[in-house]
């Protein structure tokens, strides 16, 4: 189903279909489960998402950078819906399929480093992050796991320990998993710290809090997505890889929103030079469907035992054969290259609104995963009510934005790789208009 790639606002947002559904929605749902713009969707394509009353929203969150190559792909929606009707599910510790393997192969072939590597697959990035630690911990025989202040892991039991942020994620939700630890890193904006610098820092941490012989690994995005696309500074991951190499602990990185060609390269780890032990992959994957994989060294990947790993729906033929269109896609229409494209549009543009509105103290990102952090103008005092308003205005006036931000006070931007300049232009004049209006 094609949509007409345009932005279009036909009612007040929300409109009242929307309006009427959110009635059922908090009868109906549970209050826990939170939405950030009370708008009910119908259908996507491309960059454009439509909801129940007809209005056309320019779509610059992408589902939290899932929809990396546009929605309902067409290559994806072919592979999807074709092995739909061949086979939905086998479960692969009982019966394998071949779908399963040629992901574990392309994930090999694409991930960092150039060694044996094996994958497991799972089907959230919360199930891979807490398999990474059953890996690591299995490979080391130690306990400890490492975290960076900031990050985001997961909301499971393990994952909600690991994850920086109180509320709320982990309010009222205790008692938290034991030996994870959460570490000083990097966040140039912040702590005006050069890479080395960080880094020891960081490694100081970690060598008198936890002691090496007992960190089975250190868990680190190598660009912080919900902490607010934190790119840290030059030479830090990979000073904190070599201490990791040095001293036998695994080093994962958490890839599961910077990676599959969100920033230009297969994985943003290639951006900082840095061959990450395990590689987490999860939301730009399959397109939408729901998969997630641990790709890692072979060596690290195959210490558990038979029967240890997996899951009943954990690498679905379905989600297996989406995310086999997805990599054919980026060779295919060489979509590494138009994550710099939209850098190339994007960053001049939020550099541009940064001189005129003093409101943007930061402008940061690669690729197709670019954020801006609002402060108090001449402070570092965070802004998130100024986040509100822009992203307010802006879903009014047809443009998804989402925030993010240990504070709320960045708004970032991962738009589909296949947003075409005309509408990434349209929906940079509206982030305009919202700061002019602010
Ligand atoms: C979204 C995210 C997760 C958790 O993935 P889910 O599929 O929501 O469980 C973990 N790590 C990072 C970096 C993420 O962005």
């Amino acid at each position: 189903m094609k949509i007409e790639q345009q932005r279009r606002v036909l009612t007040a947002i929300p409109g009242p279909k929307s309006v009427a559904l959110q009635e059922r929605r908090l009868a109906s749902v549970a209050a826990g489960v939170s939405s950030a713009l009370p708008v009910f969707v119908e259908r996507a394509h491309g960059a454009i998402v439509v909801d129940v009353d007809g209005n056309q929203f320019i779509d610059l969150g992408s589902g939290i950078g899932v929809m990396t190559i546009g929605h309902t792909d067409e290559a994806v929606v072919a592979a999807a819906s074709g092995q739909l009707e061949e086979l939905t599910h086998a479960m692969f510790t009982i019966t394998p399929y071949e779908s399963y393997v040629r992901v574990a192969e392309l994930l090999a072939e694409h991930t960092p480093g150039d060694w044996a590597k094996k994958t497991v697959l799972l089907n959230s990035g919360a199930e891979a992050v807490e398999n990474a630690v059953k890996i690591a911990r299995h490979y080391t025989g130690r306990a400890g796991v490492a975290v960076l202040d900031h990050a985001y892991h997961g909301r499971t039991n393990l994952t909600m320990a690991m994850t920086f942020k109180a509320m709320p994620y982990k309010t009222g939700f205790g008692p938290l998993a034991p030996s994870v630890f959460h570490a000083p890193g990097s966040y140039p904006f912040r702590d005006g710290l050069s890479g080395p610098d960080a880094a020891a820092r960081t490694i100081t941490y970690l060598e008198k809090s936890i002691g090496a012989s007992d960190l089975a690994c250190v868990v680190a995005e190598p660009i912080q997505g919900e902490g607010g696309f934190v790119v840290p500074a030059e030479g830090y991951l990979a000073a904190l890889q070599a201490w990791c190499t040095a001293n036998g602990v695994v080093f994962v990185a958490d890839e599961i929103q910077s990676g599959m060609a969100r920033t230009g390269r297969y994985y943003a780890s290639e951006h900082f030079g840095v061959e990450p032990d395990l590689v987490l992959s999860a939301k730009g994957i399959a397109g939408g469907l729901p998969i997630a994989a641990v790709t890692g060294r072979a060596e690290i990947m195959d210490a558990p035992h038979a029967g240890g790993l997996g899951g009943t729906f954990a690498g679905n033929p379905v989600a297996a054969a989406a995310a086999i269109a997805v990599f054919g896609e980026i060779e295919r229409r060489n979509l590494l290259a138009e994550a710099g494209r939209i850098e190339g549009i994007l960053k001049p543009a939020l550099l541009e609104l940064q001189e005129k509105y003093p409101v943007i103290g930061d402008v940061r990102g690669i690729g197709a995963m670019l954020a801006i952090e609002l402060v108090h103008p001449g402070t570092l005092d965070p802004n998130p009510v100024a986040v509100g308003s822009i992203t307010a205005f802006a879903a009014q006036h047809g443009v998804l934005l989402l925030s993010a931000g240990t504070f709320g006070n960045v708004i970032r931007f991962l738009p589909s790789l296949a947003i075409s300049d005309e509408l990434l232009r349209e929906a940079i004049g509206v982030l305009g208009e919202g700061f002019a209006a602010l």
